[in-house]
């Protein structure tokens, strides 16, 4: 039996980072820049008002307060897209807009609130002139021409990852389009003579096949671009055929047919076009997986394509694809972070672990009192795909112990980190 982390050591390392590509910023999200990012402007291009106000000069506001107006006279008006046509000479203040240029002259922005704006419209009608009740210092709500960003900086490196808020800066710069490392093509096969597809009745016998669209949504989910091959027969003419058209994808995933009993088929194909080791790995679920390098010809080189076999039952499919397929997914992406981000909760269930495995147990995490807490979802069968649906949190009881207790506390890989199911209770 090999240990979880041998076993994704040794997937990972037949693992490469992918080439890169140029695409619209928009198709970018989650992927890894391939590029320095310089920037060719100032952001903000120039001193502009960070508030709706006046543009003054701060030494005409010396000792204005509530009870001692100051007067300007207000000359012009400029909002945000257009340039100020005056300058803010002393006595003269300019109505400004938030994000409009701040005018020659000026040094200062007074919010309206602490001017006589509304009073003045009320009693005189017209803006001529304008009181201002407060003391301002050179600088006040001004944003100054490149403070954000200065023209010729490096605003973003190879490897950062592209959040929204980077796909947003690069559009600040001017940039429609990115160098992103590809995201990864990954072909998910379904194995079993007992599948049929949820489009198709049910005959007696056979089930739906849940895998290929729960792996599909976590190849999603993780950033790949899946590759539905369907389902192929336990039988070595369809395998072969079924593999052979997953060979152009820079992984394949296959499920079912690991266990002892109905692997023959799968391993006698799987040999054929490469190396494959069967593994049985100290987890539960997911005993019994397989892990592969398939080889295939391009253009002349010989190129590997790595295969992770995991078990049939839904759930087992779900919680190694977590483990090993998500990290190597993130790998050919150029992911640096490769860890499922995890959490310390008190467990509210007393959990057996009989056969000294890891285990991941489906779990539910609430917030309650300050404090992280894990309940079971419902019976953990590695077929009962329902309380893998209720949970949003793998509970980690560690190999060589028989289990943890109501109270104790545990790691909890998240599965999802929906704010409304940890709101505190
Ligand atoms: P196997 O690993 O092929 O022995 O399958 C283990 C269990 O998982 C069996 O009960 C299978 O019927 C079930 N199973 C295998 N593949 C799928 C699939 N694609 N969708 C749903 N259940 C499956
Ligand atoms: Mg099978």
């Amino acid at each position: 039996m090999i240990s979880v982390e041998e076993a994704l050591e040794k997937i990972l390392s037949y693992v490469d980072l992918l080439g890169h590509e140029k695409k619209p910023i928009l198709n970018c999200l989650g992927q890894v820049l391939a590029e320095d990012v310089y920037s060719t402007i100032d952001i903000p291009p120039l001193d502009n008002s960070a508030m709706d106000g006046y543009a003054v000069r701060a030494e005409d506001t010396c000792g204005a307060s509530e009870s001692s107006l100051k007067e300007l006279a207000v000359v012009g008006e400029v909002a945000a897209g257009s340039m100020p046509g005056e300058e803010v000479k002393p006595g003269t203040a300019i109505r400004i807009m938030t994000g409009a240029p701040l005018p020659e002259g000026a040094d200062a922005v007074v919010r309206f609130e602490d001017t006589d704006e509304v009073d003045r419209k009320l009693t005189q009608g017209n803006l001529s002139r304008i009181g201002i009740f407060s003391w301002v210092e050179k600088g006040l709500n001004v944003r100054y021409k490149g403070e954000d960003v200065a023209a010729g900086e490096l605003v973003l490196k190879k490897g950062d990852l592209l959040r929204p808020s980077q796909i947003g800066l690069l559009a600040s710069l001017g940039r429609c389009t990115a160098l992103v490392i590809r995201r990864p093509i990954v072909a998910v096969l379904a194995t079993g003579d007992e599948l049929i597809g949820p489009d198709q009745p049910l005959p007696l016998g056979k089930i739906h096949d849940s895998n290929t669209y729960a792996i599909a949504a976590q190849i999603v989910r993780y950033g790949g671009i899946p590759k539905i091959l369907g389902i192929g027969r336990d039988s070595i003419r369809v395998l072969t055929e079924k593999i052979n058209e997953g060979l152009d994808a820079d992984m394949l995933i296959t499920s079912g047919g690991v266990s002892q009993g109905d692997y023959d088929v799968v391993k006698d194909v799987l040999r054929k076009h490469g190396e494959i080791a069967l593994w049985t790995i100290c987890m539960k679920p997911g005993k019994p997986s397989a892990f592969g390098v398939l080889s295939k010809t391009e253009g002349g080189i010989k190129k590997r394509v790595p295969h992770l076999g995991l078990p049939g039952n839904p759930v087992s499919s779900m919680v190694t694809f977590e483990q090993f397929a998500r990290p190597a997914i993130l790998k050919m992406m150029g992911k640096k972070n490769l860890v499922k981000p995890s959490i310390q909760a008190i467990i509210e269930d007393n959990v057996e672990n009989s056969d000294r495995r890891r285990m991941f147990a489906r779990v539910m995490v609430t917030k309650r009192g300050g404090q992280y807490r894990a309940r079971l979802t419902g019976p953990q069968g590695s077929g009962i795909l329902t309380s893998m649906g209720k949970a949003n949190g793998l509970a980690i009881i560690p190999e060589n112990t028989k289990g943890v207790m109501t109270g104790d506390i545990v790691k909890v890989q998240m599965l999802d980190w929906n704010e409304d199911e940890l709101l505190e209770e």
